[in-house]
């Protein structure tokens, strides 16, 4: 037996336990082909360990992750609990985990495939061939500056601190020049840096890295000019580099081009190799236990887990390439099917995406 890693498995709420399952599907079979093993131990996260535990990120989840080589999450949520408190709600537990593990670095992936173009809402010109990546720095800035509420004459005033250290943003942006050097080697750094005394900081240690990486062709850019330009020719973009408040919003528009949340996945890393795995897309109670869910997004997460957690290229790739041609060949589950009579569910949607990956390796 090669190479072991172990997996902390969070399957979650709601379509959580569905489509992580399928995951591990695939992930079975990678260790068949690529003679790797993976020990998996499963944690609790959210609603389902506010039920059982009484907190959304008991202990014993945090102990395991951190004793893991990566996590793979599903999602959490759902209306049963929606009104309790802060403390008690799902988002608490994973707004918490990705504190407790350091993971600064938010990849998001937006891609269109051809045979998809007709499932985005912009005209088929402008989405056709979009292949991007947003990098979002996640434990700093805004969200987790000093918060004030206090009353004056006149009414109430709030404020929120955006801060950034130098040692914060040389993390995400280093982090960024590599991905792009796996990419086609292009990166935008988006800041406000007319405005913003922490985005001419930003723009600063940008530059002070830029030598560094000659091979990568660095441009800055304005928030407000790249939401535009997102939308008006998101074509011109490869990676994309930002705070963490414009990156929660450019994430969200960038996956909104390709129309179908059930595909994108997304990482979260930390130094070294440590990252956590999970779809873009919530616990979709509206379809739970139905066995429809889309798995796309969370077996493309798993294959983002092996390519950066793991080091195993080749196997994310034959992945990747699996859900292309699957869905090439107009295999659809039903949140992305022109034809809903047509739609295949979670479990079918998966065993093709696995025959496919087998017989790319016995093409390779
Ligand atoms: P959602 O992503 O769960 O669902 C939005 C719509 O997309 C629904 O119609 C759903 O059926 C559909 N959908 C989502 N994923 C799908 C998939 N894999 N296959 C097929 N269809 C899919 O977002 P929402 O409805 O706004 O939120 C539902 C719950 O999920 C809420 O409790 C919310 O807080 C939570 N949520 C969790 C995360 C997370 O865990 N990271 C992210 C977003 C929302």
């Amino acid at each position: 037996m090669g190479q072991s890693f172990k997996i902390t498995v969070l399957p979650g709420d709601g379509i959580g336990p569905e489509v992580v399952a399928e995951a591990l599907n695939v992930l079975q079979v990678v260790e068949e082909l690529e003679g790797v093993s993976f020990s998996l131990e499963y944690a609790k996260l959210g609603g389902i360990a506010i039920d059982e535990e009484g907190t959304p990120l008991p202990q014993d989840t945090i102990d395991k992750a951190h004793r893991s080589d990566a996590v793979l999450l599903g999602a959490v949520g759902g209306p049963k609990w929606d009104n309790n408190p802060a403390h008690l709600r799902p988002e608490t537990g994973l707004l918490g985990i990705r504190k407790e593990l350091g993971l600064y670095a938010n990849l998001r992936p937006a891609f269109m495939l051809d045979c998809m173009v007709g499932v985005s809402s912009l005209k088929e010109e402008v989405v056709k061939g979009v292949d991007l990546m947003v990098i979002r720095e996640l434990t700093g800035g805004l969200y987790f500056g000093e918060k004030k509420r206090y009353a004056e004459e006149g009414g109430e005033v709030a404020s929120d601190e955006m801060i950034y250290h130098e040692h914060e943003i040389e993390r995400i942006v280093r982090r960024a020049f590599e991905v792009a050097r796996l990419r086609s080697k292009r990166l935008v750094s988006v800041d406000k840096a007319n405005v913003l005394e922490s985005s001419r900081l930003w723009r600063k240690v940008v530059d002070r890295l830029a030598p560094e990486y000659p091979d990568v062709e660095l441009r800055h850019q304005l928030v407000d000019s790249c939401a535009m330009e997102l939308i008006r020719y998101p074509k011109q973009f490869d990676t994309i580099v930002t705070e963490n408040m414009f990156g929660d919003i450019l994430s969200d528009e960038a996956s909104m081009l390709t129309g179908s949340i059930g595909m994108l996945p997304s990482a979260s890393l930390a130094d070294g190799n440590f990252g956590l795995y999970e779809p873009v897309h919530g616990s979709a109670p509206d379809i739970a236990g139905k066995g429809i869910a889309n798995p796309t997004a969370t077996i493309l997460s798993a294959a983002m887990m092996l390519k950066y957690s793991f080091g195993m290229e080749k196997a994310a790739a034959a992945i990747e390439k699996a859900v292309h041609n699957v869905l090439n060949s107009g295999v659809r589950t039903g949140d992305i099917a022109e034809n809903k009579e047509e739609a295949v569910g979670t479990k079918e949607m998966t065993s093709k995406i696995i025959a496919e990956i087998r017989s790319i390796y016995v093409q390779a």
